[in-house]
Formats: C-alpha cells, sequence, structure tokens
C-alpha cells in the first residue's frame, strides 16, 4: 500500500550528482552553466526584493504572475504571428519541467499513446507513465551512415506514419534537441505537422533551448505552422533563457482550450518574487531584440566559441564528436578510446554508463552516458556516445582540455 505504482527503479541523475560529490571531477554533466547569469537579472531579483510593494511577497495568480505573462505575451505574439492573450493562452509554472508536467498530467490518459522520439529529455517517459499513459517510441537514426552530424539523425517518416493511429493523443517534440543539439528543420516540422492534423493529435514542443541556435541554423516554432497553433503548447524556460535554472521558471503557451487543462494541474508553481523579476528581465530584453546586447542573442554566440573549442580537443584526443546546431551540449563517440579504460571493475549493464564512471574516478571529468536518453529496448543506440555539457567559464574548458590531453 505504500509503495507508490510509479516509483522508478533508479535515478541516473541523482547516480551522477553523487559521482560528482565523491570523486570532485571536472563537472560537465548536468546541463547548467558555471558562470553567473546576466546582472539585469540579478538587479532584477534585488529591485523586486526591495520593492515597497507587498504583494510582491504574497500568492499570485496561479496560472501565472501578471507581469511575467503579459511580458512573455509580448515576447511570442510576433514569433507565432499572433495576438496571444496572456491570461489565457499563457501559464507559468516551476520550470518548463513543471509547464511538462503539467502538460501532460492535463492531457494524457490511461490508454492514450505518445509518440517520443529517441533520444529524448528522460522525464517525458517517466512523465507519460506517470499519467498511465502509453509511450510509443521512435529513434532518430543517422543517414549516409554519418554520425559526425546532428543534421544527418533524422525520423523515418515511414516509421513514424506507421506509429500514428486512433489512441495517438499526443507527440512531444524537443527542438532544438537534447541531448542532439538538433534542430529540426522546416520540412520535418511540416512532415510531423501533417500527422498531426490528419489524425488529430496534440504536439507537445519543448523548446527550451530556442535562443540557443548557431548560425546558420534557424529555429522555427511548429505552432506557427499552418493548422498547429491549435493543436500545440509550447514550453520555454526562464532557467535556460537566462542561465537561471535554480529559479525554477518556465511556461507553456497555447490555445485556451488546451491551456486550461494545465490549470487542473496547478501543483508546479514559482514564487510570486522570481516570476517578478524574470518579467522584469524579459521586459528589458523585448527593448533591446534588435541590439548586439540582446542576452537572448549574445549568449549563444559566446557559446558557440565554447562548443568549437571542446568540440577540437575532443576530435584531437581520439574521440568522434558530433557537431551540433542548438543548444549546451556536445555528444561524442567516445568507444575509438576503448581500449584506454579499464572498465572491469564497472558494474553498470551498458558501457558508456562504465565508461563515464570509470573516466570520473580515474580521468576527472564527469559526462553523461547517452543510453539514458533511450528507452530499455533501445539503449543499445546511445551506448557508444557520451554527452558534455559546455556552457561552462573558459578556464574550465581549458582544464578539461589539459585533463584530456594529458590522459591521451
Ligand atoms: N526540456 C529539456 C529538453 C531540458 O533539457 C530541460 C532541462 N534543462 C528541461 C526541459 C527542464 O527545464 P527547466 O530547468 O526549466 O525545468
Ligand atoms: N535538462 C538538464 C540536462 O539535460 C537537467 C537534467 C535534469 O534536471 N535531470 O542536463
Amino acid at each position: 500500500k505504500l509503495v507508490a505504482p510509479y516509483v522508478k527503479q533508479e535515478n541516473v541523475w541523482e547516480d551522477y550528482v553523487d559521482l560528482a560529490t565523491r570523486y570532485s571531477p571536472v563537472n560537465l554533466g548536468m546541463g547548467y552553466a558555471d558562470f553567473l547569469p546576466p546582472q539585469h537579472i540579478i538587479d532584477a531579483l534585488i529591485q523586486t526584493l526591495s520593492s515597497e510593494n507587498p504583494m510582491l511577497h504574497q500568492y499570485t495568480i496561479a496560472h501565472g504572475h501578471p507581469r511575467l505573462v503579459t511580458a512573455l505575451s509580448k515576447l511570442y505574439s510576433p514569433l507565432l504571428n499572433r495576438a496571444i492573450d496572456p491570461n489565457e493562452e499563457i501559464i507559468a509554472c516551476a520550470g518548463a519541467y513543471g509547464a511538462l508536467y503539467s502538460t501532460i498530467m492535463g492531457h494524457i490518459q490511461q490508454g492514450d499513446e505518445v509518440i517520443i522520439m529517441e533520444p529524448f529529455f528522460d522525464c517525458y517517459e517517466l512523465m507519460v507513465a506517470a499519467a498511465k499513459g502509453t509511450p510509443k517510441f521512435i529513434p532518430l537514426r543517422f543517414k549516409e551512415n554519418n554520425t559526425c552530424q546532428t543534421g544527418k539523425w533524422v525520423l523515418d517518416f515511414q516509421e513514424l506514419d506507421k506509429l500514428f493511429n486512433n489512441k495517438t493523443k499526443a507527440i512531444i517534440l524537443n527542438t532544438p534537441h537534447n541531448p542532439l543539439g538538433k534542430v529540426f528543420d522546416e520540412m520535418e516540422l511540416l512532415q510531423i505537422a501533417q500527422l498531426c492534423k490528419k489524425w488529430n493529435v496534440m504536439c507537445i514542443a519543448d523548446e527550451v533551448y530556442e535562443w540557443l541556435v548557431y548560425e546558420p541554423k534557424r529555429h522555427i516554432k511548429i505552432a506557427s505552422l499552418p493548422g498547429m497553433w491549435e493543436r500545440t503548447i509550447t514550453i520555454g524556460s526562464g532557467g535556460k533563457t537566462f542561465c537561471i535554472t535554480g529559479w525554477r521558471v518556465g511556461w507553456a503557451v497555447g490555445p485556451k482550450h488546451l491551456i486550461k487543462n494545465l490549470q487542473a494541474e496547478p501543483a508546479f508553481i514559482s514564487p510570486t518574487f522570481i516570476q517578478e523579476a524574470i518579467a522584469i528581465g524579459i521586459e528589458k530584453e523585448l527593448a533591446r531584440l534588435e541590439q548586439d546586447d540582446c542576452y537572448l542573442k549574445s549568449l549563444g554566440r559566446s557559446l558557440q566559441l565554447k562548443k568549437d573549442y571542446l568540440f577540437e580537443v575532443l576530435r584531437e584526443i581520439g574521440m568522434k564528436p558530433i557537431s551540433t546546431d542548438a543548444g549546451i551540449f556536445l555528444l561524442a563517440d567516445w568507444t575509438p578510446l576503448e581500449e584506454k579504460a579499464d572498465l572491469s571493475f564497472e558494474k553498470d549493464a551498458y558501457k558508456d554508463m562504465q565508461f563515464t564512471k570509470w573516466f570520473t574516478k580515474n580521468v576527472g571529468v564527469l559526462m553523461i552516458p547517452v543510453s539514458i536518453f533511450y528507452s530499455e529496448a533501445r539503449k543499445g543506440l546511445g551506448e557508444n556516445f557520451v554527452r558534455l555539457c559546455f556552457i561552462k567559464n573558459d578556464e574550465c574548458l581549458q582544464k578539461v582540455a589539459k585533463i584530456l590531453r594529458d590522459w591521451k
């Protein structure tokens, strides 16, 4: 009686947090910055906390603090080619994680099928299971045997077509993609959209890395394509936008008839003063959207250099990195280095887990095994890869380069 029905057996993230605590490696694991967020967002928080407005310390409207949803409607209306109603078409949540949870719990019921592309941000599977839905997985497969460019990892649309049926309730689309850094192009999005319309399926578009797209790629919102607004919930993250993942603010944007179902799941609300500070931050960016110093754009420019630097180091030591188009992660095929590692003492079922654990303990750099982003049946597809987070100080990346070169 005391056992919850969907307790997860193991939590890999916790394992890796634990490894980081025990061995103090340079940590390129979880996706967060090791540098300070922009000064204006810190100033906004200070301003909020020292405000004379007592209401900033009290409950706010459950579906989103008015100043935040208003700022978000100004940010997203032009991107979605419509006037978004801040009160009925946006909901602010505790992180994109909370927005995903409310979206899935608010829509998925027992018997509903949800299409998830592999590799996938691992919480999708857990949340669909929590809602008692059935995940239906489809892998992104690399074409032309080319694993080295993220754009070559593609859906087989005939395979996708076969997955849709009358039980299909939703498809989760993650673009830009974690962990691949793939940006789905217009042709791919149009094909997904066409299937959603044919089968009357909703699209959950997780776009938390929407601002971190590298030239010449361009992020397209599937909700902006014909006939998709009415069936799409688009999810964003204040944490990813301003490098403040610990503030735990995210949001969902979509038509009223979908957003209202998230209001039935009000468990994930962020503190009023944090929502207010993020609203001030977005207002600041709105005022300089077209300028070079707009943080939404300048962060991506600074990351481009970091990603290129780490890519070269990985290549130099003999790994096969995958060039990425977006986000904060690089994937690399680690297997050319397999014989340099003694994995005999590592007991995990998958070699990437053995390798990353051995590497953390013996070399001192923590990376994430990519099999964790696959369903049980297809973990083998991820086993040759590790994921490295490059949203780190230059000193940190230089330290990693030295450790890797010395090991080599
Ligand atoms: N979606 C994706 C693809 C992610 O990588 C993450 C984690 N960064 C989230 C959602 C959750 O974002 P947040 O930190 O805003 O909860
Ligand atoms: N999204 C982040 C990552 O992929 C954080 C992971 C997590 O919260 N479990 O690293």
